[in-house]
């Protein structure tokens, strides 16, 4: 098949900008594909070697489109959709996999894609996506073309006349009304349940304080409903977060609401980009992924990623789990403060900033060539410093301290500085190794048991097309042999060196060696490479979101963590309180 540069019959409007797509596939498995594109742009390029995406000349912001398939011979990876998109620049990206897990689906999609999904289900939507991003672009509405993604994809089955085939939709479209009429009838018992048993009451007790204050009792929000329709929404007057959400509840009685949904996007954002343009016709809901995941603070990926994930989940039942969840969520809620940039903390300053501006941080460091260490703090570094006088001042002499942890989100609640993320080394690795590959910089990998850091740098260097420099493992005599193994680092030529020891064993090794390491990130990562190599497992994403991550590895190390986390949690939560009445408050 020859890329064709013109397309016949009726053409939609076209602009300069949105002319070109870009395929990476095998041609006999994209030949539909093609043809779609065909319809729907002026020129549509197959790439099917890594050699021809090499040759691809650079058209920056010409491509309107570029859709990765796994058919192309090069693994699906964040690190090769980077390279494409530093390449083409496309406007928009898509990745089409038939095998995608949920660690997968996280790291493509940080590449910032627009859907990632199976090929059959991409050809369910895609008259919808690819119309929504071109006319977003262009502010002009594509002509419906005869040959729809529906009718081509009807036509390539050769399924959709038979009489099963027609049952078969039948059956689904009626299961689906089912599971909507279900679903409607949970949220108006909740709504009812909400209305008499929290809404009314809260409703008398603002009512009084009106009479007595004069403050009123509804605040009105301009917000987008669904399909971007604007509307009106009433909250409770209050800075309880908990509270000034229960006449949302009412929202649905009249059906501009779900219960679980996309995140309530606020007028006064903006209406958002072209790759927003999906995520606007899923209907806002009160519970939503994206606030679950930013009350315990590990919205990483930024809003728009975290919506798409939902929106490929959503199903009844994955709802409902959601629901379920945002109860714990609700305790680790906090007001609307604007955080300050630092987190005063039994005496230590830990930076309170995102994961985004730590990866823009280290890059800085890595252009400037200029050393930095980085040390990520929980509630047990924390127990430890207190008795540790020497890892205190380490800590004290390290360029960036992170918070890592619920722990670290629930004492800044208690204190009144709220968190602005969780960073921790393992969520921090993937955005790390991103950067990495695209300055074309190595890592090193030094610590945990024999062979552990290996076979992590194996998983590392698949996942994300980075360059590990090398590895060693943690158990050698730290203060005999610490020459040789620095000598090995240094000859790597790794920028960024991992040091996986356990705190805080690993900070004091970096403080006291890093005039002799030649990297320019020295970062002290604990279990990391226990978890990458697959050794011990990660808490599923559902106990991370209720801050629950500390559960599952007592139940996984029992011996070493139970004292860790039931005696230390309760130990930090009353040294926080102690901290937060004694010191602070005397030297504010
Ligand atoms: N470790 C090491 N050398 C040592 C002691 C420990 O390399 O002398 C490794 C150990 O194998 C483990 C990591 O350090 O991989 C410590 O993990 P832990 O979960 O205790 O770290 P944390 O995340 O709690 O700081």
């Amino acid at each position: 098949m020859e890329p064709k540069t013109e397309c016949p019959g009726t053409k939609p409007p076209k602009t300069e900008r949105t002319a070109k797509a870009v395929i990476f596939g095998k041609k006999e498995k994209v030949a539909d594909l093609f043809q779609l594109l065909e319809s729907r742009y002026n020129k549509v390029t197959l790439t099917e070697t890594e050699y021809e995406l090499e040759q691809l000349a650079p058209e920056r912001h010409a491509i309107g489109l570029a859709i990765m398939t796994d058919s192309f011979p090069v693994k699906l990876s964040a690190g090769l959709l980077h390279r494409v998109r530093r390449k083409l620049a496309p406007q928009n990206m898509i990745c089409l996999s038939a095998d995608i897990d949920h660690e997968k689906e996280k790291n493509l999609r940080s590449a910032g894609l627009i859907f990632l999904g199976s090929y059959r289900s991409f050809f369910a939507y895609a008259e919808r996506i690819i119309t929504q991003t071109q006319t977003d672009r262009n502010q002009k509405p594509m002509d419906q073309r005869k040959d729809s993604a529906m009718s081509l994809e009807k036509r390539l089955s050769g399924r959709f006349s038979t009489l099963r085939s027609r049952l078969k939709r039948t059956v689904f479209g009626l299961s689906a009304m089912v599971a909507e009429a279900v679903v409607r009838l949970i949220e108006i018992s909740v709504g009812l349940v909400v209305t008499f048993l929290l809404f009314l009451p809260m409703l008398i007790v603002l009512a009084v304080r009106k009479l007595f204050t004069g403050t009123p009792v509804f605040s009105r929000h301009k917000v987008f409903g669904v399909a971007a329709k604007p509307i009106t929404i009433q909250r409770f007057n209050t800075t309880a977060t908990i509270f000034s959400g229960f006449p949302l509840f009412l929202e649905l009685f009249t059906g501009r609401l779900a219960l679980v949904g996309t995140a309530i996007r606020e007028e006064k954002d903006g209406p958002g980009n072209a790759e927003d343009a999906y995520i606007k016709m899923i209907k806002p809901g009160i519970v939503s992924l994206w606030d679950i995941r930013r009350s315990t603070k590990i919205a990483h990926e930024g809003k728009a990623a975290i919506e798409w994930e939902y929106i490929f989940r959503k199903r009844p039942f994955y709802d409902l789990l959601l629901f379920l969840r945002a109860f714990p969520a609700l305790l680790y809620q906090e007001q609307n403060r604007a955080p300050s940039p630092v987190f005063h903390l039994l005496g230590l300053d830990i930076d309170n900033i995102t994961m985004e501006e730590a990866v823009s941080i280290m890059r800085k460091h890595l252009e400037q060539k200029k050393q930095c260490s980085i040390f990520f703090v929980n509630p047990d570094c924390l127990n430890k410093m207190v008795d540790d006088p020497d890892y205190f001042s380490t800590l004290q002499k390290g360029d960036y301290i992170f918070p890592d942890g619920i722990g670290l989100s629930i004492a800044g609640k208690l204190l009144q500085t709220p968190l602005r993320e969780n960073i921790n080394g393992t969520d921090m690795l993937p955005y790390l190794c991103t950067m990495a590959s695209e300055d074309e910089k190595s890592l090193f990998l030094l610590g945990s048991k024999p062979g552990v850091a290996k076979t992590a740098a194996e998983k590392i260097k698949e996942a994300f097309d980075v360059t590990i420099a090398g590895t060693a493992n943690g158990y050698f005599d730290h203060d005999t042999q610490s020459d040789t193994i620095i000598e090995t680092i240094n000859n790597s030529g790794a920028s960024i060196l991992l040091v996986a020891f356990g705190a805080p064993r690993q900070e004091k090794w970096i403080a006291r060696y890093r005039g002799h390491l030649k990297p320019e990130i020295l970062i002290g990562v604990g279990g990391l490479f226990d978890f990458y190599s697959g050794n011990i497992n990660r808490a599923p994403e559902w106990m991370r979101e209720i801050g629950l991550e500390w559960v599952y590895r007592i139940m996984q190390e029992p011996g070493r963590m139970w004292r860790r986390y039931i005696i230390g949690n309760p130990v930090f939560l009353y040294r926080v309180m102690k901290w937060k009445l004694f010191t602070r408050s005397m030297n504010p």
